[in-house]
């Protein structure tokens, strides 16, 4: 199915699935479906899933299976960015591994319209869709940790903040996003940048295994002994080769308090301020993350933010965090100890926000004079528009760039531009404007983060091929084994070779 037949097909898609008898049904408090349910194949045509097949279904699963009809699934169709409005046939809610077999079976034997939810965080909405069936594992969220083994094992539905607070009692980390509501399935396989890339690679340079539902509906272990082209394939390709229920990643030691927070600095020290944050995030030791935002000051002009965690000892990072401290005529300064599994929630929105957001990324090499000047006009920081610079650098370079499918090894940073609103009626131009925006900042750009891949918002393919460069066609070899049906579709998809 092509990417705009896809778009194209939503709204009738959201109308067929929740017919009128069904709300009847529903108010009423019956539970079973009282027709068969219309629902959208692979392939974008319509379908029917007969009655039976659903009580069938519904009755093979430990977890629940959701139709338009049921009380819970108005609340369960709705993902964290408040702009994506869908309406799956069903929800598959499962609770185990089994229940994940079921449903990738069910939907590859009717070949229907198939999407996979972690922690439902994905920009354009890629872990929800019209008509088909959503696989979401947000019941299966168990951590286990293994101390002494430094590793951990986490169940497909995660989030970070799950891991961190069961690694964090035994003084323990891994690498995982900066919101603590994001699912650890979507960020883990596209790549996974936060707080300790710098000091330990990304999330998925962290993965010893993972246990994978292939579109087959065979159960694997994944990691460099078992399935090793899976497993390259995996760190960095995305949800493109199967439902990940579980993932056993390293740990590290880590204090629980690090020295962190942010320095405010105003309009008349933007260019100073990004210039300073350039030189610190090329040169500052690992143990230092550090991002930079562009959004405007209480005074409404645009402003400079440099966020800083610094997870080594706290001496050091006294001394490492010293010249910022010292530095220009800052109008806040919240640096200080504090603890980890805080600073995880620094920037956290509700899990299903109400809000609507849009976002254009892609990965900077260096701050050349013709961006850095850009920026120090506040351009970013238009209207409801703002930017964020997250590190990319460090220990993310010491794996080399086909030794896993993740290819950005020489990134600095991954840019963002923002489109933040509230009002519906906002999302068209919103979404221009962000465009128009982009449009002057994407020559500075090469490749881009799969895990804010857009193609579905925007109608436009990203170049999914250009953006993995020399990994492409092994990944495209590993779909073709793995997924001939290309089942798993909604992400950076990659097709079959
Ligand atoms: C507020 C916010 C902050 C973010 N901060 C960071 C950050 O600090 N660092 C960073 O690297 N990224 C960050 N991201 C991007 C994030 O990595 C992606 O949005 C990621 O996809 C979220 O994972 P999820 O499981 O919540 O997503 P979902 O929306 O559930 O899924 C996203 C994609 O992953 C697939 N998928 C989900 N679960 C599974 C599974 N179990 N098995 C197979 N495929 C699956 C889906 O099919 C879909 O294609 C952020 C995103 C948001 C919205």
């Amino acid at each position: 199915m092509k990417r705009r037949d896809f778009c194209g097909m939503s709204a009738a898609a959201g109308a067929v699935a929740f017919l009128p008898i069904e709300r009847l049904a529903a108010a009423a408090g019956d539970s079973s479906p009282a027709t068969d349910l219309r629902a959208v194949k692979l392939s974008g045509q319509e379908t029917t899933i007969e009655r039976a097949a659903v009580m069938d279904f519904r009755a093979s699963l430990r977890g629940t299976l959701l139709a338009p009809r049921d009380a819970d699934y108005e609340a369960a169709r709705h993902v964290w960015n408040g702009m994506i409005d869908k309406h799956p046939a069903l929800i598959a809610r499962c609770a185990d591994t089994a229940d994940v077999v079921r449903a990738v079976t069910f939907a590859r034997e009717r070949e229907l319209l198939l999407a996979v939810r972690g922690g439902g965080h994905s920009f354009p909405g890629l872990s929800t869709c019209n008509g088909g069936l959503v696989i979401d594992l947000s019941p299966m969220r168990s951590v286990v940790v293994d101390a002494a083994g430094r590793s951990a094992r986490a169940a497909g539905g995660a989030w970070g903040a799950d891991v961190d607070a069961a690694t964090q009692q035994h003084a323990l980390a891994t690498t995982l996003g900066e919101i603590s509501n994001t699912g650890i399935a979507g960020l883990t396989l596209g790549g996974g940048f936060g707080w300790l890339s710098r000091r330990f690679g990304l999330a998925c340079d962290n993965l010893i295994s993972v246990e994978l539902v292939t579109a087959d509906g065979k159960v694997r272990r994944v990691s460099a002994q078992d399935e090793p082209e899976l497993f390259w394939a995996i760190r960095g390709g995305g949800g493109n080769f199967g439902v990940a229920t579980s993932f056993e990643y390293r740990l590290h030691a880590l204090n629980p308090t690090v020295l962190g927070g942010h320095v405010d600095f105003p309009s008349a020290q933007l260019k100073d301020a990004i210039g300073f944050y350039a030189e610190l995030v090329g040169h500052a030791p690992r143990e230092l993350g550090v991002d930079l935002s562009l959004a405007p000051n209480e005074d409404g002009r645009p402003g400079a933010q440099i966020y800083v965690v610094y997870s080594g000892d706290a001496r050091s990072g006294g001394k490492v965090l010293e010249p910022l401290q010292r530095f220009g005529k800052p109008i806040r300064n919240t640096i200080r100890p504090q603890n980890y599994v805080v600073v995880q929630k620094w920037s956290d929105t509700a899990p299903i926000d109400p809000t609507h957001w849009f976002i254009k990324g892609g990965f900077v090499r260096d701050y050349p004079a013709g961006l850095t000047d850009l920026l120090a006009d506040g351009f970013g920081q238009e209207g409801d528009t703002g930017m964020y610079f997250q590190s990319a650098n460090g220990a993310v370079a010491d794996v080399a760039q086909t030794a896993t499918a993740f290819p950005h090894r020489d990134a600095i940073a991954n840019m963002m531009l923002f489109g933040v609103w509230k009002d519906p009626s906002r999302d068209e131009p919103g979404r221009k404007s962000v465009h128009a925006v982009w449009s002057k900042l994407e020559p500075f750009t090469s490749g881009y983060y799969v895990n804010l891949h857009d193609a579905d918002a925007s109608g436009r393919d990203r170049g999914t091929e250009r953006n993995y460069g020399p990994n492409f066609s092994r990944l495209a070899a590993v779909k073709k084994q793995y997924d001939p049906l290309n089942l798993f579709r909604l992400n950076a998809n990659i097709r079959p070779a």
